[in-house]
C-alpha cells in the first residue's frame, strides 16, 4: 500500500518521508496493529484549493506522525489490540493517558477528515441527507454558514464537524484532538482548522479554506453513507 503512495507522489520529501515511515511499521507490526490509510486521491488531487505542498506535510508528517506515535505509545500493551476507535473511548479524559489519546484521535480524525473532501466536490448533497439537512437548519446554505461559523470561531487548533446527535444533524466544533464520538455523537464529515491544514496555502486567512472547502471539495456522498 505505501508502494503505491511511493510511487504516486512526486514529491521528493513525502518519497523520502514514507520510505522512512514504512520502515517504522515493519518493525512495530507485530505489536502495533494502527497503519496509515492511503490517500483516496493523489496529493495533487484537492489543487489548487488544497495544494499538493500542504497535503504532502499533512499527510506525510502530520498524520503519519500521529500514527507512528500512536504505534509507539502503546507497543507491549493491551492497547495495541483494541480497535483505534476503542482505543479512543479507552483513553477520552483520563489523566494519565493524554498522549495516547491525543495520538490515537489524531489518526482517525486525519483518516475521517481525508475521506471528507473528495476532487471536484461540493455541490448538492444526495436527496436523503438534503432533507435531514433542511429539517435541522432549513436551507443548504444555512448549514454550510454555520459550519463556517463553527470553523473560524474555533479558538486555536480544532475540528468542525457536521454529526447526527439522535436524529438531528447539528454542527459542533471540537478543540485540538477532541472527538464527537467520545460524546455519544456520529461524526458525518468534518473539516481540519488546525493551522496545518491550511497556513501555507491561506496564512491567517482561515475562512477563505473552510468557504473553499465547503463550495469544492466536501465530500457529502460520504456525509450521506455514515447517516446509515
Ligand atoms: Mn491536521
Amino acid at each position: 500500500m505505501l508502494r503505491t503512495q511511493f510511487h504516486r507522489c512526486g514529491n521528493r520529501l513525502l518519497r523520502h518521508y514514507i520510505g522512512g515511515i514504512k520502515m517504522s511499521n515493519n518493525k512495530n507490526e507485530t505489536t502495533s496493529p494502527n497503519v496509515l490509510p492511503s490517500l483516496p486521491y493523489a496529493d495533487n488531487a484537492l489543487a489548487p484549493v488544497i495544494s499538493a505542498n500542504t497535503v504532502a506535510f499533512h499527510y506525510g508528517k502530520h498524520h503519519t506522525g500521529y500514527v507512528d506515535n500512536l504505534n509507539k505509545l502503546i507497543a507491549g500493551t493491551e492497547l495495541a489490540y483494541l480497535p483505534l476507535e476503542k482505543i479512543i473511548t479507552e483513553t477520552a479524559g483520563k489523566v494519565n493517558m493524554i498522549a495516547i489519546f491525543n495520538n490515537a484521535a489524531q489518526a482517525w480524525n486525519h483518516t475521517f477528515y481525508w475521506r471528507s473532501l473528495r476532487p471536484k466536490s461540493g455541490g448538492e448533497p444526495p436527496a436523503v441527507l438534503k432533507q435531514k439537512i433542511e429539517a435541522s437548519f432549513s436551507t443548504l446554505d444555512a448549514c454550510k454558514k454555520e459550519l463556517a461559523t463553527a470553523a473560524t470561531t474555533q479558538f486555536g487548533s480544532g475540528w468542525t464537524w457536521l454529526v447526527l446527535d439522535g436524529n438531528k444533524i447539528k454542527v459542533v466544533k471540537t478543540s485540538n484532538a477532541d472527538v464527537p464520538i467520545t460524546t455519544g455523537m456520529k461524526p458525518l464529515l468534518t473539516i481540519d482548522v488546525w493551522e496545518h491544514a491550511y497556513y501555507l496555502d491561506y496564512q491567517n486567512r482561515r475562512a477563505d479554506y473552510v468557504n473553499a472547502v465547503l463550495d469544492n471539495l466536501i465530500n457529502w456522498d460520504f456525509a450521506a453513507e455514515n447517516l446509515a
